[in-house]
């Protein structure tokens, strides 16, 4: 009866590999799927810039010559839409080349000071949105190394500071911290604003998820500002994650020590 047993053998390897096949078609129908929803989401979002620019252009067609202001103004719309535009254009293509693994990666990385990279970012910060006082701690202190894109390791806190400053009200003060935690660079960014509810803590670093739709999208965001830093932290070896409650918000970014 040796015949039976290597039926049965037989069987159950053939069992294995169905359910491995199954596995992998499930996976690549979510994948499908992702990706769909994707593109569905990217044409929503770059349609809604461009119906805007068309109907300033109609506008400003429509105003009379005489009305110099007018027109300067429907101008300056469409110069703002297309800003929006083209940030929106830039998180689109990053997100595609972080996602593709590609042969010239997005990302290059070189031995950079956190420290550095931060101060520079919170410079900018308080040039920028004046509105918003920055605290930054410590003042001043030892560089703290790691390998990363200067550029991108920068855009992950201009992102972090300009959300903390499009989701709070004016006058409300914005942290910023670096520390050195077990070999790993931790950044804090944290503000005092309403801050985010649990159920969309876990959606936030999604890609095009925002809260509240029509009032983040009139302060000018994309939802794309989160999920960009997630990608960009996760190509460096990092992690980021969100604490937050009514009155503090804790974005907490951690990479690894240079060596
Ligand atoms: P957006 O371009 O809309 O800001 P993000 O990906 O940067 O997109 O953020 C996703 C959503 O997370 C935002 O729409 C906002 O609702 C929420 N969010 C992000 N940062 C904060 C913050 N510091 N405080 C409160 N809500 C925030």
């Amino acid at each position: 009866e040796g015949g039976g047993a290597e039926v049965a053998e037989l069987r159950t390897a053939f069992n294995v590999m169905l359910t491995h096949i199954e596995s992998s078609l499930a996976a690549r129908t979510a994948a499908n799927e992702r990706l769909r929803r994707f593109v569905a989401d990217a044409s929503h979002e770059l349609r809604t810039p461009l119906t805007s620019i068309r109907g300033y252009a109609d506008l400003f067609r429509y105003a009379a010559a005489n009305e110099p202001e007018e027109r300067e103004a429907h101008l300056a719309k469409i110069r703002e839409e297309t800003a929006r535009m083209s940030v929106l254009v830039d998180d689109l293509l990053l997100l595609a080349r972080l996602d593709a693994h590609d042969a010239e990666p997005p990302v290059r990385p070189e031995r950079v000071d956190v420290v550095l990279i931060v101060s520079g970012a919170a410079d900018a910060f308080r040039v920028g949105r004046p509105s918003h006082p920055l605290s930054v701690a410590p003042g001043s202190s030892a560089p703290v190394f790691v390998d990363a894109d200067p550029v991108r390791l920068r855009q992950i806190f201009d992102n972090l500071l300009a959300n903390a400053a499009v989701h709070t009200p004016s006058g409300t003060r914005v942290g910023l911290s670096v520390s050195v935690v077990d070999s790993r660079a931790v950044i804090r960014v944290e503000d005092a604003g309403p801050g985010i509810a649990p159920e969309d803590q876990l959606r936030i670093f999604d890609r095009f998820f925002r809260v509240d739709n029509s009032r983040t999208r009139s302060a000018g965001g994309t939802g794309l500002g989160l999920s960009v830093v997630h990608s960009l932290v996760v190509e460096h070896g990092g992690t980021v994650d969100v604490a937050s409650r009514p009155g503090r918000t804790v974005f907490t970014v951690q990479l690894p020590q240079a060596g």
